[in-house]
């Protein structure tokens, strides 16, 4: 079951992507995904999970995700993005780091999220709710049907049946959401801290997610959900 969501999600996202996709040997990409590949390589020897990849598709926006089945998505606004924050760095306690720690901090937090299951925590719910609203709406459609409710009651009984499906479904998109995100930091903290152990490439790599904090603080204050990422993390480092 978790792997046909996997591959579902694979394929949806691949279609969505087609004509975006960047070639490895893109004249001005494929360097960086060269570099990219390498550090996931490092991080695959410390995590559960070897199967994981990286694809890069083109769009402005600075974005990573991934969507289960150890598939990394990176847009090229988020290479740009580690450029610039490699580039732009104030000292915030933490001295200098590298492109490739900065890149590594984004590739641990996507690996964290497949290890941790996030995916099937929100989808699994979502296919139950919109199973268990199909079932609702056939046995409202068959009760009509045999006329032991009249027509307007059907269609009253199946609007409030969709309100309430949409208001289930909205909760359950949001619910974790912070939570999520607080176990893939913590998630990419530990994995790096094992990994920057012996690797060189990655050395100190886990102090960036703070120095991200320290530069997200500078531009505007951290919003309640970013300060309880941020003490959760915290905790973790002392
Ligand atoms: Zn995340």
């Amino acid at each position: 079951m978790f792997r046909l969501i996997n591959s579902a999600s694979y394929n949806a996202q691949q279609l969505y992507w087609r004509n975006d996709i960047v070639p490895e040997n893109d004249a001005i990409y494929s360097s960086y995904i060269k570099n990219i590949n390498t550090i996931l390589n490092e991080l695959k020897n410390y995590s559960s999970s070897k199967n994981y990849t990286v694809t890069i598709v083109r769009s402005p926006n600075p974005y990573a995700y991934t969507v289960g089945g150890g598939k990394i998505w990176i847009t090229t606004g988020m290479i740009k993005y580690f450029e610039a924050m490699a580039q732009n760095q104030e000292d915030y306690g933490i001295g200098q780091f590298s492109q490739d720690a900065k890149i590594a901090t984004t590739l641990a937090h996507e690996i964290a999220h497949n290890e941790k299951g996030h995916l099937h925590h929100m989808l699994t719910p979502i296919l139950l709710t919109l199973a268990l609203f199909t079932l609702k709406a056939c046995a409202l459609g068959v009760l009509c049907v045999y006329r032991f409710v009249s027509l307007p009651a059907f269609i009253l009984g199946l609007s409030l049946l969709a309100c309430l499906t949409l208001g289930v479904l909205l909760f359950l998109v949001f619910r974790r959401e912070n939570q999520d995100e607080i176990e893939a930091e913590c998630g990419a903290f530990e994995l790096l801290k094992k990994a920057s152990k012996d690797s060189t490439l990655l050395k100190g790599a886990e102090q960036v997610i703070f120095w991200e904090y320290a530069f997200m603080a500078s531009l505007h204050p951290l919003n309640p959900q970013e300060i309880e990422r941020l003490s959760a993390l915290q905790k973790m480092r002392n």
